[in-house]
């Protein structure tokens, strides 16, 4: 396990000096980090199944983006709510065109980054693990269950650069609270908290696997596209929150029908005007400037030395870590 050493060096070379924290670097410098360090706040929406666009909000403008891990999904729509930026991109492509394992997960983030979004918010379709919550409810998960199967490039790392970042909360709690108040205000019944498990897909659950998720996983919902899209956004340093929609029982539940994709779809078009005003509504309600941890969790991430980083690699990553080795 390397986030043990890792989060004991940090903590045993801190050092409080005038009011600000001087942490020895795993490279060995000396680096300063203000206590009040603040960012100013800019929100990204990745859009899941049945919402591919905002409805009722200002368009801006769609920019084409080149990203040094391909192109995302589609074009990432600049839009205004209020009086915030806010920038949209639909995580399947517009029509629908990729499968969860196909979504370039990392080009999605990187464009976020590129466009200065600080705070991503996940809006997913979900199929529902636990007998209270509701098809047309809302959950704003705070734990994650990987069950993908390994062939999603999933880290900014790697390619001669090697760093780790802590992922045991996944999702952030201060984007995680905003969200649910503004469902609350959306008269929406949102569940707040749960495990959220991630399988590969694109088919639903087996019975047996949907009872192993129930029992041995307490899982709350169950989708298909969190992972990578948590840790690339912790990779990226930007707080990541979810709202899934909840859509069907999974086949667990042994008086509601199995799973059909006609069910699906049509709980899917609710959900998305639900999903819609809630987000705008969360706009709204996020500050002008934040300083959640989530927003430098990659300070200390990288192992590599930095004279041992390649001009090509260093040149791949500069936009989410250059601030760092140079
Ligand atoms: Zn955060």
């Amino acid at each position: 396990m390397i986030r043990g050493p890792l989060e004991y060096n940090r903590l045993a070379s801190r050092d409080v000096v005038a009011g600000a924290l001087k942490y020895k670097n795993l490279c060995g410098r000396m680096e300063e980090v203000s206590e009040t360090e603040t960012t100013p706040v800019k929100l990204g929406v990745i859009g899941g199944s049945g919402v591919y666009q905002m409805d009722g909000v200002e368009i801006v403008g769609e920019h084409e983006i080149e990203t040094p891990f391909g192109p995302p999904s589609d074009g990432l729509v600049e839009t205004r709510v209020g009086e915030r930026t806010v920038f949209f991109l639909p995580r399947h492509g517009k029509g629908h065109r990729l499968l969860p394992s196909e979504v370039p997960y990392r080009a999605n983030v990187h464009a976020m980054k590129s466009a200065g979004v600080t705070h991503l918010l996940a809006v997913s379709a979900v199929g529902i693990m636990k007998e209270h919550i509701r098809p047309g409810d809302m959950v704003t998960p705070d734990q994650i269950f990987d069950r993908t199967k390994g062939i999603r490039p999933s880290t900014f790392f790697g390619d001669g650069v090697a760093g780790h970042v802590s992922l045991a909360d996944p999702f952030c709690d201060e984007l995680r609270q905003f969200l649910a108040e503004a469902a609350r205000s959306c008269s929406a019944t949102v569940h707040e908290g749960g495990t959220y498990v991630c399988m590969e897909g694109p088919q639903f659950s087996t019975r047996a696997e949907s009872h192993f998720y129930r029992n041995a996983v307490d899982a709350s919902v169950i989708g298909m596209t969190a992972i990578p899209e948590a840790k690339l956004a912790r990779e990226a340093e930007m707080c990541y929150a979810m709202l899934a929609m909840g859509t069907d029982y999974d086949c667990w539940h042994e008086t509601e029908e199995d799973v059909s994709v006609e069910a699906v779809i049509a709980i899917l078009r609710a959900n998305a005007e639900m999903a819609n005003r809630v987000v705008q509504v969360a706009a709204g309600l996020l500050p002008e400037v934040s300083s959640c941890a989530c927003l430098s969790a990659a300070r200390f991430a990288t192992i590599t030395s930095p004279e041992a980083i390649s001009a090509k690699a260093k040149a791949r990553l500069r936009l989410l870590y250059g601030k760092y080795w140079d």
